[in-house]
């Protein structure tokens, strides 16, 4: 079969590909030019993944477009226009609708089709998927391999709030926002949640609405952006040696940033006034650059507290009321959570109709249908917004009917937490390789960075097995063991156990605390992938 004809569900493909985010628009066109049958099932209309989903006022990346983008063809980076120097949700969706068009994608995405069961059978060495299309209809596909798209984020967290289908006005996630746009002229808005989205949304809803009340349980770091239209200087300098440019920035821990690479000094060795400058300055710059003012800050509590007490002094600067100062200033370690990038966020506190009631002590008792009762207040509102993140990283493998050798159900297998084997694949599940998953350092860096690399490994990794002749690859128990060990060991030489994050899936009641990323860094992991491939692919049972 060539890639160009359009396969059914009859005919065996070489790889399945859940999701047509950004990873898995990258795996169906690597796919096509190895010469491999490949189809996306896309359970969305669209293509674009997060960018189709997140559709609130104010989303957008907190990686600057020049650094969150393919670099995979020249081409393309050359001729794509960001217009801002963080772009919004609308200019990200149509770059990925442009990414399907420009390779000719479309052909081989099926979209509002939801992949529900994976099974790998172990005689004919095939996976059979089962998925549901438009019309509801089950559908059954085989392949050798599946590579899960699905996304880091795409499985949104709705809190069981008592009462919550009570509410007697509109319900509205941040993460299944609505197409039409949402009027907010005298609405009073009730706003649950302090994460990325939140600080994104919220001094955009406040701009429209009769009056805002955010409802708080852990207030956030949120560091400038500084967005604006994008500099064509900087552009152009970017792209007249975008290669250089790409590879200067994979050799970042985060995959981005070398126009601002981190200090690698002690912020205790510095004296105060360095210190403050140091902050300072990349303050002005804007984004998460101000985590590398220092080498120890993600390290080392004491360091880290210096960062935090100076963003402490940043919101008593901007906020005119001392008490929603102080209810604003957090007091976990900075970064510990993911660090949020958003302009306005802090001003809009100064607004008259904006109103922050803090739920850490007294948390939610129940959505009623006038509002919300916390702490046995009502808080009264007419429209309630839900900011309240997603079921992360393992949310959306979970919600599937994953079986791999034996009929090993991945809700078994990670009943304690993802166990994974280099962040790509999982002991018991051969043939299946999931992109920017648990164990990897993609929620550390520009996630197209990982994404691109995650892609070309797998793709050489078949490539490998093609020319040797092996039909699968299998992480093994022992290669597993060690290397969920590894991304323990790393994470405890750092700050990030030291508060409820969902890197710790410590969002989602009674999901297991496991802390999912790696916090290495992007180029020893990187590091580490190729080796394993060049030794012949250690740590896997090859069949
Ligand atoms: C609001 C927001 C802002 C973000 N900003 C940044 C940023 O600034 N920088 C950064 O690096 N990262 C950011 N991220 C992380 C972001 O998720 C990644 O950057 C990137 O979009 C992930 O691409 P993906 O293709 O892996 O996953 P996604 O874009 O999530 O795509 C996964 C796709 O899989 C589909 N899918 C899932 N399950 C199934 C199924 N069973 N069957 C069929 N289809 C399925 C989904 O519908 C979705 O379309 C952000 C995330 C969010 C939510």
């Amino acid at each position: 079969m060539t890639t160009r004809d359009a396969p059914g569900p009859a005919m065996p493909l070489d790889l399945l590909i859940v999701g047509a985010g950004f990873s898995g628009l990258y795996m169906l066109h690597k796919a096509r030019t190895m010469g491999l049958s490949a189809l996306v099932l896309e359970a969305a209309p669209s293509v674009g993944g997060t960018w189709y989903a997140n559709r609130y006022p104010g989303a957008r990346v907190d990686i600057q477009s020049l650094e969150y983008s393919f670099s995979f063809s020249e081409a393309l980076q050359q001729e794509w226009p960001w217009t801002e120097r963080y772009a919004a949700q609308p200019e990200l969706l149509r770059y990925a609708n442009h990414v399907a068009d420009r390779f000719d994608l479309r052909p081989d995405i099926r979209l509002n089709t939801r992949m529900t069961s994976g099974r790998f059978d172990d005689l004919a060495q095939r996976w059979q998927v089962g998925s549901t299309g438009a019309d509801g209809e089950p559908q059954a596909w085989h392949a050798r391999f599946v590579v899960l798209a699905s996304g880091p984020l795409s499985t949104p967290n709705t809190p069981a709030f008592p009462g919550l289908e009570t509410f007697a006005g509109p319900v509205l996630h941040t993460a299944v926002w609505p197409h039409a746009p949402v009027d907010f002229r005298g609405r009073h808005v009730g706003v649950v949640g302090t994460g990325s989205s939140a600080v994104q949304v919220i001094p955009r809803i406040a701009q429209q609405a009769s009056s805002v009340t955010v409802f708080q349980r852990t207030a956030a770091y949120v560091v400038p952006a500084h967005n604006g239209p994008l500099d064509r200087a900087q552009e152009a300098r970017v792209k007249a040696d975008y290669p250089g440019f790409r590879a200067r920035n994979r050799q970042m821990r985060t995959g981005f940033g070398c126009e601002l690479p981190a200090n690698p000094a002690s912020a205790l060795a510095a004296s105060p006034e360095a210190r403050a400058a140091a902050f300072e300055a990349r303050w002005k710059v804007g984004g998460f650059g101000l985590l590398g003012a220092y080498a120890d800050l993600m390290t080392d509590l004491q360091a880290n507290a210096l960062a935090a007490e100076f963003v402490r002094g940043k919101i008593r600067d901007t906020v005119h009321d001392p008490a929603t100062a102080a209810l604003l200033s957090p007091h976990q370690p900075i970064g510990c959570k993911r660090l949020c990038v958003a302009d306005g966020y802090y001003e809009t506190f100064n607004r008259s109709n904006v109103h922050l009631v803090d739920v850490s002590g007294e948390p939610v008792e129940a959505i009623t249908p006038k509002g919300l009762r916390a702490g046995g207040r009502e808080h009264a509102f007419d429209t309630l917004v839900l900011a309240t993140g997603f079921d992360a990283v393992t949310g959306t493998l979970m919600r599937l009917d994953l079986r791999g050798r034996g009929g090993l159900r991945i809700q078994d297998k990670w009943r304690d937490g993802p166990l994974n084997y280099l962040g790509l694949t999982v002991a018991g599940f051969p043939n299946l390789f999931n992109i920017a998953g648990a164990g990897s350092t993609s929620a550390f860096t520009s996630v197209i960075v990982s994404i691109e690399h995650h892609v070309d490994w797998i793709a050489e990794c078949i490539a490998w097995m093609d020319a040797q002749g092996h039909a699968t690859i299998e992480a093994t128990d022992a290669a597993e063991r060690s290397w969920v060990a590894h991304v323990n060991a790393v994470a405890a030489h750092t700050v990030f156990l030291s508060c409820n994050s969902w890197y710790l899936g410590a969002n989602i009641p009674g999901k297991p605390r496991m802390f999912m990323p790696l916090a290495g860094g992007f180029p020893a992991y990187a590091e580490r992938c190729a080796a394993v491939a060049d030794q012949g692919y250690a740590g896997f049972a090859l069949g």
